[in-house]
């Protein structure tokens, strides 16, 4: 069988850019190794859609993502779970390494504004006003108002379900072992189960985590990223979420969400570990004490919440400046990678979709994929030169 662009992948960047390429009326293939949202876009709680303190350079991008969340469940005719709880990055001291604390909340408000992500400086009597909760060491925080959260596995869903509708074809169970190769294109992909697919315009990786080993073990590419394991915690509080809004903090690492449930999410850059005899991602001890500390020293109350789940099972990959590579493979006229995501690719993923869904379609890179390329790693790092676009 031969499709127009073959996606690998159905996490939030394969099934977004599914729907966006399906939407435009192309013809789409998307093959999963697994289930639909069984990696990094799957698992309990939800995800942050936040663009406060983002690398600067995916605030073009986040800036699009505001726009599309509050319209995708119209959009897609599915809900997404998206909710606008606004979005608080809490400050304790008054400076922090080089790059925050009090002293940077400001020149941190004012660039943010700059790139249209709506963003003040609110002191502690106001951050009571909204956060009564949040411990006595807090003293400021930027506020985001139109920071929010999502259900990350309702979201991906939704938008496999739409793409599908739009006329893509989602085969799950395939899992991609191989590229055939002929000159500079990728003519075919082959899976685990022996069946092979022919690729018309386009072949797109956006398998996160599997992608660099596909490259590698095909084209001899090597990628600047990593595979990590997130920990993520569901705690039970006695009185229910003592939190509204998406709360980060400026030096302590922590993330927090309220669930839909009464219960919070707990997370914020604590890691598990690789398994290799469960062939699976599996939790420190010492981590999960170490992030339910942190969350109790920002807010009290949460000292005596019931831990309910600790997980870290899904896998996410990192890069080597954390901001994600979204590119064409070098030496490749129609292939193309999004990975490197770093824990923050989320809430970027329609914005992604569209505009990869955009370069696919007319053969000119959107501005706002500029910072992502691989070209920013040194010259030729791959050893292979690239191409000029096919369009
Ligand atoms: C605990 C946790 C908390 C997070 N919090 C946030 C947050 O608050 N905000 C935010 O923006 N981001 C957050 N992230 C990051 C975000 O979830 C990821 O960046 C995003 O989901 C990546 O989407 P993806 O589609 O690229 O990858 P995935 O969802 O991992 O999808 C890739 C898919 O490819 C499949 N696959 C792999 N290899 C193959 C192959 N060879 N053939 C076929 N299929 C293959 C896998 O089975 C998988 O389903 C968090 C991540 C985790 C784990």
């Amino acid at each position: 069988m031969k499709y127009g662009f073959v996606i690998i992948g159905g996490g939030i960047q394969g099934c977004a850019t599914a729907w966006q390429l399906a939407d435009a009326g192309e013809d789409v293939l998307l093959l999963e190794g697994g289930e639909i949202a069984s990696g990094a876009s799957g698992g309990f709680g939800r995800r942050g859609v936040r663009a406060n303190r983002r690398d600067l350079r995916e605030l073009p991008l986040m800036r699009s993502a505001y726009r599309l969340w509050p319209e995708l469940d119209e959009r897609l005719g599915i809900g997404t779970g998206y909710e606008r709880t606004g979005g608080l990055f809490l400050i304790e001291q008054e400076a922090t390494g080089t790059r925050g604390g009090l002293v940077a909340a400001q020149a941190h408000a004012a660039t943010q504004n700059r790139f249209g992500i709506r963003t003040e400086v609110i002191g502690r009597d106001r951050l009571l006003e909204l956060e009564p909760a949040v411990g006595p060491a807090v003293r400021a925080a930027l506020h985001c108002p139109l920071d929010g959260t999502a259900d990350h596995t309702a979201a991906t869903k939704a938008f496999a379900e739409a793409a599908r509708r739009r006329g893509a074809t989602l085969r799950e169970g395939c899992h991609v072992t191989s590229l055939e190769r002929s000159g500079d294109r990728i003519t075919a992909v082959h899976t685990a189960q022996d069946e092979g697919f022919e690729v018309g315009t386009a072949v797109l990786l956006l398998n996160n985590t599997g992608a660099a080993d596909l490259l590698r073990r095909n084209l001899g590419i090597e990628l600047p990223v990593w595979r990590t394991f997130p920990q993520a915690l569901r705690v039970i509080p006695t009185d229910g979420p003592p939190m509204s809004h998406l709360i980060g903090h400026d030096h302590r690492p922590v993330s927090l969400k309220p669930l839909p449930d009464g219960s919070v999410m707990v997370s914020g850059g604590w890691r598990g570990r690789w398994n290799a005899g469960l062939q699976r991602g599996e939790i420190v001890e010492e981590h999960v004490r170490g992030n339910l500390r942190t969350a109790y020293e920002v807010y009290p109350c949460l000292e005596d919440a019931e831990l309910a789940v600790a997980d870290a099972g899904t896998p996410e990959s990192c890069s080597a400046d954390g901001i994600p590579v979204i590119d064409r493979v070098p030496g490749s006229a129609n292939a193309w990678v999004g990975t490197g995501w770093a824990g923050h690719g989320f809430a970027i993923a329609p914005a992604v979709a569209e505009s990869l869904a955009s370069w696919l379609r007319t053969g000119t890179r959107p501005d706002d994929l500029t910072p992502f390329s691989l070209a920013r790693f040194g010259p030729a790092p791959h050893g292979r030169p690239a191409v000029t676009d096919p369009a």
